[in-house]
């Protein structure tokens, strides 16, 4: 028996860049919001807006811990995203995915919620198949730098599926290929806040390699809605789905566009491409559009011209 008559929801890494967006979704919405950080990368600028918000709560909590709550559904986002973030205690991120989803997991058994997780391309590795299918098993080095992330978001699926079918746990699997938009750290390294605040500063532009690589950039209000959509679809339909924007650029492709976007006078210059980089993405959506009734509705160029408005804002409070 429940004793509240809203929906009562637990955003997990909810200060972050995608969880801030769920959480104004969700807010919106009139469910009743708990938002769980450690803000390790999240922010508290990122939620301030909603703190006063009655259907809005803020826990302070490192999910490598358990916690008890009574909630109807959960998000788990929590997990640094960001290759310089994931990497800098990488043990920590592979007990974030693991331990974090081990707990999530138990509480959802506990008290009967409906669990997202928010799982990554990254566990297509550095893909042999393009574009990349749901039923493709990926191509992961075991032991390399990036694989304290891959790994970790590999073990979390598998945690999500055995307590599916041991445990009859309601769980619902979206791999989230490349998104961005406003609320991105200035300083996480990922390659569309990196060109953009090299840009607006006149920098240089920084590219890994040689730039042939590939991604597809999803913009973070349709990837928010797909997530929702997943969350809200019926129980038969658990996942794992693809949720990202199939038009792929080359990471030159993406340093132009930003320079003629920005006006900027940087030029282009060409270092060393890291450790296991991918070197092409493309997500099959077909799933997600059949089942979902989904798909990104946002072009790279109204996307990006969001962002640079939104990095224009805080840069200016950085001077
Ligand atoms: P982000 O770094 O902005 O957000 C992650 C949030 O989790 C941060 O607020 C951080 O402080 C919090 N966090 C990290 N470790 C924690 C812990 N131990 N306990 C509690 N909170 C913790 O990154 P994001 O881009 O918003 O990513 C959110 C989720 O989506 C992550 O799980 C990420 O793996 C997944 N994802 C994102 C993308 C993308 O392109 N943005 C792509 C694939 C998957
Ligand atoms: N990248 C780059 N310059 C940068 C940051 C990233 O060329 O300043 C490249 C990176 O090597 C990768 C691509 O851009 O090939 C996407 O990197 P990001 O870290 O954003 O995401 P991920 O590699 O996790 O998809």
């Amino acid at each position: 028996m429940k004793y509240h008559s809203n929906k009562r929801v637990l955003v997990t890494g909810g200060a972050g860049f995608l969880g801030s967006h769920l959480c104004d979704r969700m807010v919106d919405k009139g469910y009743e919001v708990l938002c769980l950080d450690n803000f390790f990368t999240g922010n508290k600028k990122n939620i301030q807006h909603l703190l006063l918000k009655p259907n809005f709560e803020l826990i302070r909590h490192d999910l490598t811990q358990p916690l008890f709550l009574e909630v109807d559904e959960i998000y788990n986002l929590a997990c640094p995203a960001s290759p310089i973030h994931y990497q800098h205690n990488p043990v920590k991120t592979v007990k974030t995915s693991v331990l974090g989803a081990i707990h999530m997991l138990g509480l959802a058994k506990r008290v009967n919620a409906k669990i997202l997780q928010a799982s990554t391309s990254e566990i297509y590795g550095n893909p042999e198949i393009h574009p990349q299918k749901e039923n493709y098993w990926g191509n992961v080095n075991t032991i390399g730098p990036r694989s304290c992330y891959d790994e970790g978001k590999r073990c979390a699926e598998t945690l999500f599926f055995d307590y599916h079918r041991q445990n009859r746990v309601n769980i619902r699997v979206v791999r989230i290929f490349n998104t961005y938009g406003p609320r991105m750290h200035p300083n996480d390294g990922r390659v569309v806040s990196n060109f953009i605040v090299q840009a607006l500063l006149n920098r240089d532009i920084t590219i890994y390699g040689d730039g042939t690589q590939t991604r597809s950039f999803c913009y973070v209000d349709d990837l928010v809605d797909g997530m929702i959509r997943m969350m809200d679809g019926p129980d038969e339909f658990i996942g794992p789905v693809n949720l990202g924007n199939p038009n792929e650029f080359t990471i030159l492709q993406l340093a132009e566009k930003v320079i003629e976007l920005t006006g900027a006078k940087s030029k282009v210059v060409f270092m060393d491409l890291p450790v296991d980089d991918p070197l092409q993405r493309q997500p099959d959506i077909h799933l997600a559009k059949e089942k979902l009734d989904w798909q990104p509705r946002i072009q790279l160029e109204n996307g990006l011209q969001k962002t640079i408005d939104y990095f224009k804002s805080i840069l200016s409070e950085f001077r």
